[in-house]
């Protein structure tokens, strides 16, 4: 193996290294149309993970493979929500218990809005 090596160094020398680099490096023609319909292509290895979209070199605006490649739902997260996040920190039998601990306290007054402590101060005195 070793021998075969430098044989092949020492009869190809250099060119015979880049004539190999050039025929392995196998492209492919991958189109792409936008909304326009204006339509393009661009060279890429073949090896290459083929995007889904491109920009439009005459537009500026996302032009999709013509070869059907989808986009890639994962790449977009859902957004978490408020709800989400809450229940990172909370279980909801934890969030039960403060919620009915809150309800007592607005009941009774001692949180909210003023608006709902002069209507409980009103009822106080009505009553
Ligand atoms: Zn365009």
């Amino acid at each position: 193996m070793a021998e075969r090596t430098l044989r092949g160094a020492r009869l190809g020398g250099q060119s015979f290294e880049d004539e190999r680099g050039i025929e392995f490096a196998a492209r492919q023609q991958v189109g792409y149309r936008c909304k326009q319909g204006h339509e393009f292509e661009i060279t890429m290895s073949v090896e290459a993970d083929i995007p889904a979209v491109w920009e439009c070199p005459r537009c500026g605006a996302e032009a999709l493979s013509t070869a059907g490649i989808l986009p890639e739902e994962k790449a977009e997260k859902p957004a978490r929500t408020h709800w989400d996040m809450l229940l990172e920190r909370r279980s909801e039998k934890e969030l039960e218990d403060i919620l009915k601990e809150r309800l007592e306290l607005l009941r009774g007054g001692e949180i909210g809005p003023a608006h709902l402590h002069r209507a409980n101060a009103k009822k106080r005195k009505a009553g």
